[in-house]
């Protein structure tokens, strides 16, 4: 697609962040692009400093990840893991051997004193990514579930128990003392419109937006901020952001999306299965975009970010106002 100098910042997460992230990093130019994403998820593990998101998105953007699972690189092997567990290390949490080279270089680095922002950098140029792909902060933010179980560092509670535990809330570690990393700072300022990927709004987004002084600047960005609901027909495509919707007592719906991210969202990207959805959706003063947002292919992901910056443009082209786009349904958009 032609690019049309506009600047978009894009929010993502691990799985559904990283599909639409490939899909606007195939649709804009380097220099319109850049992906914050959420470091809330990191955590150390055999000594190595490891950002589950940020690798999502980076193997996303290099081509390599796995194609069964959305996150990991494709052909993977676990010898590592398992000589690791010969020796009695904890393996609940799947590292591969090629992986594991991500986590010995960035875990390198950052001993060497470089921030996670400038090990990212360095990583993505190695990966061939043209793209910016951001860490949300340098700083150590961590996510720590609130459950019936007590509280658990956010891997214990999404790896190891699946999310069985029943959430009560969840805490951002660190995040009072923490500031958006450079390249998120100048992004807020600059950029022209934000997209909230379809991720997690509790435990992808909501780290982010915790960041002190994220919440306030998107509250008063000047351009269009649009969100893609990652809840579709009344469910998530996959992971726990439906469970721990209804655990922490939001509707299920994307009407319950909506409501998450009133003040930081003009229009919410619904699906076509969720059509019937967009009156209740505008109550809340958030626009309805109706289109098709399941990605399951390549051509998919580029489908919607089309749709997304034609969104965009519409608002920033449009008088103010976002056009509706034509209904596009996955037929005749595989036609
Ligand atoms: P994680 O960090 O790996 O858990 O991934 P994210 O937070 O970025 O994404 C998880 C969310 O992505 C889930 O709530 C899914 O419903 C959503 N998701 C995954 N694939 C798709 C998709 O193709 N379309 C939409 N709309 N949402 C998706
Ligand atoms: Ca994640």
């Amino acid at each position: 697609m032609a690019a049309m100098g506009t600047n978009i910042l894009a929010i993502a997460g691990g799985v559904g962040g990283a599909k639409l992230a490939l899909g606007l990093s195939r649709v804009l130019a380097p220099s319109e692009l850049t992906v914050v994403v959420n470091t809330g998820d990191d955590e150390t593990f055999h000594g190595l400093h490891v950002s589950p998101d940020l690798d999502t998105v980076m193997y996303a953007l290099a081509g390599m990840t796995n194609p069964d699972t959305g996150w990991g690189i494709r052909g993977d092997t676990f010898r590592t893991l398992e000589a690791l567990g010969r020796l009695g290390a904890e393996t609940w949490f799947r590292l591969g051997d090629a992986d594991l080279a991500t986590h010995v270089r960035r875990t390198e680095l950052l001993r060497a004193g470089r921030s996670l922002s400038e090990v990212t950098r360095e990583l993505t140029a190695h990966l061939g990514i043209a793209h910016a792909v951001v860490p949300m902060s340098d700083e150590r933010v961590r996510t720590v579930a609130l459950t019936d179980d007590g509280e658990l560092a956010f891997q214990e509670y999404f790896v190891r128990r699946g999310c069985e535990p029943r959430i009560t809330g969840v805490r951002f570690d660190g995040a009072e003392t923490a500031r958006p990393s450079p390249a998120f700072a100048e992004a807020l300022e600059s950029s022209d419109a934000i997209v909230f990927c379809p991720s997690n709004p509790i435990v992808s987004i909501g780290p982010v937006l915790a960041v002190p002084g994220v919440r306030e600047a998107i509250e008063r960005f000047g351009g269009p901020r649009i969100a893609v609901s990652p809840i579709v027909g009344g469910k998530a495509l996959r992971g726990p952001a439906a469970k721990m919707m209804a655990e922490l007592g939001d509707e299920v719906s994307c009407a319950g999306v909506a409501r998450r991210y009133a003040g930081v969202c003009d229009a919410l990207v619904i699906d076509t299965v969720d059509a019937a959805e967009a009156p209740a959706i505008e109550a809340l003063g958030v626009r309805a975009l109706v289109t098709s947002t399941v990605m399951e292919t390549d051509d998919d992901k580029d489908a919607l970010a089309r749709d997304v910056v034609g969104f965009v443009e519409g608002w920033r082209h449009g008088r103010g106002a976002i056009h509706r786009a034509l209904p596009r349904t996955r037929a005749s958009r595989r036609g």
